[in-house]
């Protein structure tokens, strides 16, 4: 009985991951594609490789970033647009830090043809010491893009990739002044969505402040609830 069966990728999945900066949608974003065996569209990490190949987008938007303020909406569009019409996406994706306005979210109505009605919406909640305390700690990898916590998720060598053994860094973006920023983008600019799906959407909130895998845990079960 089709109908009874859980929600599959085959079924044309589509998960957004709203929240703040530090929330934890990163991880948790590639970790349920994985699961789903569907492609995780991360628009901070495509940004990241285009500034580090320098390409004329990422020589656009790399100042943007270090200064905290979103990208403009009509270069993510066209990025996301751009990536979704690939074949890979054909049966659903996970969008992590996409969309982020409200612009960007009527502009991939538009490019998915689609009514948002059966889209999965994760709205992360984490109280705001939590999350710089997550944002300093934080170290990343400027080859392979994998993060680390210097508390939370320490690599086995101090300081070095597990994965490809570059050594980690800080980011640009998540030094203390340019958090305040990124935090303040957030409210302005993204927080509305959260009432923009609450009637559109299916919309889950998540209390992003508990052990990874007690998040990851329920994340999986929303996305398999039976349809
Ligand atoms: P993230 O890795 O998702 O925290 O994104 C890092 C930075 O990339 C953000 O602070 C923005 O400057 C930029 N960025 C990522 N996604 C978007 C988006 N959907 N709209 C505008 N800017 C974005």
């Amino acid at each position: 009985m089709a109908d009874a069966s859980p929600r599959r990728a085959a079924d044309g999945v589509r998960v957004i991951f709203l929240g703040p900066p530090g929330a934890g949608k990163g991880t948790q974003a590639a970790k349920l594609a994985a699961h789903l065996g569907v492609p995780n569209i991360g628009t901070g990490e495509m940004l990241r490789t285009a500034i580090a190949r320098t390409t004329p987008l990422g020589r656009e938007a790399r100042p943007i970033m270090e200064r905290g303020d979103l990208v403009p909406d009509g270069l993510l569009v066209a990025l996301v647009r751009e990536r979704i019409a690939e074949p890979d996406c054909g049966r659903g994706f996970v969008l992590d830090g996409f969309p982020r306005t409200l612009p960007q979210a009527r502009g991939l109505e538009e490019m998915t043809g689609g009514d948002p009605g059966r889209w999965v919406v994760f709205d992360f909640e984490v109280p705001r010491p939590v999350l710089m305390l997550r944002l300093s700690g934080r170290r990343w990898c400027p080859s392979c893009q994998a993060t680390f916590h210097l508390v939370n998720d320490p690599p086995q060598r101090p300081g070095v990739c597990d994965v490809c053994g570059t050594a980690l860094v800080q980011r640009e973006d998540d030094r203390e002044s340019v958090v305040a920023r990124r935090l303040q983008e957030y409210d302005e600019r993204t927080f509305p969505l959260i009432e923009y799906y609450r009637t559109r959407a299916r919309m889950v909130p998540v209390d992003g402040n508990r052990p990874m895998d007690v998040v990851f845990h329920e994340l999986r079960g929303a996305v398999e609830v039976r349809v």
